[in-house]
């Protein structure tokens, strides 16, 4: 049964591979917590692991990271990961620098890349909260 403590995650066009593998691989840790995703990621994520509990959000570009902000201020969100593209220039940047500001200002364990990602999960599984 999904743990009442969530999870964001949220990935870039171009680790959106990288995340739905990393979900896939990492399902059945996956499936003991609540998650919420942008809109693709989201998407991309049951494509691989229809049974994950995903709650799915805005695009990131439409709002999306804004909503896992928000969620984040209002203490809805315990872990962040976020496979973060950068190479490419994003339109709603902004919006990406406010959401890890907020991660920061919450104290909120972020992973950015699949390695620190996979030892986040790791230490989720090992300490259960
Ligand atoms: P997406 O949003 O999952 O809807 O593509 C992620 C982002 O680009 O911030």
């Amino acid at each position: 049964m999904p743990s009442e403590k969530c999870i964001a995650l949220i990935a870039h066009d171009q680790k959106k591979d990288d995340m739905a593998e990393f979900a896939y691989q990492n399902s059945p840790l996956l499936s003991e917590w609540r998650l919420v995703a942008t809109g693709t990621t989201g998407g991309r994520i049951l494509d691989v692991c229809p049974h994950l509990n995903v709650t799915r959000l805005k695009s990131g570009p439409l709002g999306g990271d804004q909503q896992i902000g928000a969620l984040i201020a209002t203490g809805d969100i315990d872990r962040l990961i976020f496979f973060v593209d950068p190479l490419t220039p994003m339109p709603h940047d902004v919006d990406v620098k406010a959401l890890m500001r907020l991660a920061i200002v919450y104290d909120i364990p972020m992973a950015l890349n699949r390695s620190s990602a996979q030892i986040l999960l790791n230490d989720l599984a090992r300490s259960g909260t």
